[in-house]
């Protein structure tokens, strides 16, 4: 009898071990994001596990039960679910993929794990559904900024290059084609941005570059440069599809004001320069610099107006202008003057380091900023004169620093493509470290991913080897328009600089959040550090902080000052 008490108890024990058990795994799977489905193969059983309802309002109990959740998924997805669900028909182990769940609107997830018992052969089989609708929407807007520009929603810079490089490549292959280039500038924009304010400027810039959008017709392709110059290029012109026939389509409709939203009216006028393949250039950045210059033109004589290149323009540009001469006696003369800006680090607000900001001073004693004269100088190649001063100067003045302060920091130099493709800039980097006894880790040196467009390995070498000497590379200007995620992966960089066209509209565009909290993300994934670039409002650092920004650079914390100006501001940080 005893014996039979004894056998109770422990049935009754092992009973209450079990249930507690289960109970314990239903937690676990309720309490885990999504829900399970456990096929037992020996017992052609299958078992839903934790949030199952949240997705579906049936039950799977056997293996024909699996036809509702293939008809609950979108077509596009069902025929490959299906494979995935039975991995091991083709001897796999494990298998996933993402479904739309038609009624819901929302992104499954279905990762199948197949478990074999000592004989090999499978006998249970876990699915972990989830839900990844975020993750989707956040890497579709990634994969929209890789291509389009987020105000216009035209083509942007990176993007627009390459499609004309292969409207040019294709051009080269057929006899007799021709590319045309046009550039748009939007007459005394600065004049009506000051009138209208930032958000209205850039809802006029808007509604000009969706007007342009409207002009696209296959192999005419639009694209919002920066501010409010865009581009248009046409494959092989002809018919409707020229320069003159745009043009004309343009003027009709700045004839009538634009609309903004705050009740103002708008009327514009536009200077139009075109440059065309293979006639003025055979490379895209080529033919998008000539139209540049071909506006310059069309500005400096009266504006409101288009014009065509020709190579009279180049050299009488080169001649009236002189200035490469010019920017080679500024740099005799010390006509240019570096500021520096601070960047502090989010957290506790120290001073991480200052980014090495050139200006030019004019002969009517103005300052002129380097957005100016850079592009200039970088079409006629006085920025190598000028990009040499430049690194001297700012390690100079950082090596003085440094001696007079004492605390470590970084000094960011921001460096042109055309230096950076110069064979000897390693050498005469380190050659000026050298000079001043500076550590190559206090120097980042900032580049745009212009400067890999042309020549992506040569100088994405000369980083790697920069970087193996120690000295930062950092991105500058992310986000205005990169080629690809892949693309990022492969540079050897430290710093992200995040483009201020995001930090303007964080506060106001859910979109820009998403988009800049997967990139704080990516960024955090790959290791590099991140830095905000001009971040002008209190709340827009208080969140550029809260999602994990690491620097904030911008007028807020201080605007770029002359060394002598800088200094009051270390001084009274020691103080
Ligand atoms: P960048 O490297 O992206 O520099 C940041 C620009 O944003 C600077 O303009 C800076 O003055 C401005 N900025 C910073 N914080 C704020 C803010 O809170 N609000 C506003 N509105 N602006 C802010 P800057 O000095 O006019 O320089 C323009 C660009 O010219 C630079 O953009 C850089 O690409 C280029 N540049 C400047 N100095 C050099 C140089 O020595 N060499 C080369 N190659 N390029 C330079
Ligand atoms: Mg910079
Ligand atoms: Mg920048």
């Amino acid at each position: 009898m005893s014996e039979l008490h004894y056998q109770l108890d422990l049935l009754k024990a092992m009973n209450q071990k079990l249930t507690e058990k289960e109970r314990m795994y239903r937690m676990v799977c309720e309490a885990a994001p999504g829900a399970f489905l456990y096929f037992s193969m020996e017992q052609n059983r299958i078992t839903t596990i934790g949030n199952w309802r949240e997705f579906f309002d049936f039950d799977v109990r056997e293996n024909a039960d699996l036809e509702r959740i293939l008809e609950a998924v979108d077509e596009s997805g069902r025929e490959k679910l299906l494979e995935t669900l039975y991995p091991e028909r083709r001897e796999e182990k494990a298998a996933s993929v993402e479904c739309l769940l038609k009624e819901r609107r929302i992104w499954l997830s279905f990762e199948v794990q197949v478990f074999c018992g000592e004989d090999g052969k499978p006998t249970e089989k876990v699915v972990h559904i989830a839900n990844v609708t975020k993750h989707r929407y956040q890497s579709e807007e990634l994969l929209y900024m890789a291509y389009y520009d987020s105000l216009t929603g035209l083509y942007n810079r990176n993007c627009y290059v390459r499609l004309l490089s292969e409207y040019i490549r294709d051009a080269s292959e057929t006899a007799n084609t021709v590319v045309s280039v046009m550039n748009i500038d939007i007459d005394e924009f600065n004049k009506i941005n000051d009138r209208l304010g930032i958000i209205m400027g850039d809802e006029l810039v808007q509604q000009f570059g969706m007007f342009l959008k409207g002009l696209c017709t296959e192999k005419v392709i639009a694209c919002h440069l920066h501010s409010d110059v865009y581009s248009i290029a046409i494959y092989d012109p002809g018919g409707n599809r020229t320069p003159e026939y745009l043009y004309k389509k343009i003027l009709e409709r700045i004839r009538a004001p634009f609309r903004l939203s705050n009740g103002q009216e708008v009327n514009i006028t536009v200077s139009v320069g075109v440059a065309e393949y293979p006639e003025a250039a055979r490379t895209a950045l080529e033919l998008i610099n000539y139209a540049e210059l071909v506006v310059f033109r069309v500005k400096a004589s009266g504006r409101n107006a288009i014009q065509y290149f020709d190579a009279p323009i180049l050299s009488d540009f080169m001649n009236s202008v002189d200035l490469e001469d010019k920017l080679k006696r500024a740099v005799a003369q010390k006509d240019f003057v570096m500021y520096y800006q601070p960047q502090y680090y989010a957290g506790n607000r120290r001073l991480r380091g200052v980014e090495a900001l050139i200006r030019w001073r004019s002969k009517e004693g103005d300052m002129v900023s380097p957005g100016t004269f850079i592009p200039v100088a970088e079409k006629n190649g006085a920025i190598v004169p000028i990009g040499k001063w430049v690194v001297e100067e700012s390690v100079r003045q950082y090596a003085l620093w440094r001696r007079q302060f004492g605390f470590p920091f970084v000094m960011s130099i921001n460096i042109s493509a055309l230096q950076y493709k110069r064979e000897d800039f390693v050498e005469f980097l380190m050659g000026v470290l050298d000079k001043y006894q500076v550590r190559p880790s206090e120097i980042e040196l900032e580049i745009t991913e212009s400067v890999l467009i042309d020549d992506f390995t040569a100088v994405s070498e000369r980083l790697k080897l920069l970087r193996a000497q120690g000295v930062r590379i950092s991105l500058d200007d992310f986000g205005t328009g990169f080629s690809s995620l892949s693309y990022l992966m492969k540079l050897p960089i430290d710093t992200l600089k995040i483009d201020k066209s995001f930090v303007d509209t964080v506060l106001t565009d859910t979109a820009t959040r998403v988009i800049l909290e997967s990139i704080l993300h990516m960024v955090k994934a790959l290791g590099y550090e991140s830095v905000a670039e001009g971040v002008e409002k209190e709340q827009q650092y208080q969140y550029l902080h809260a999602i994990g920004c690491d620097v904030i650079q911008g007028y807020l914390f201080g605007k770029p000052l002359p060394a002598d100006e800088l200094e009051k501001v270390f001084e009274g940080s020691l103080s």
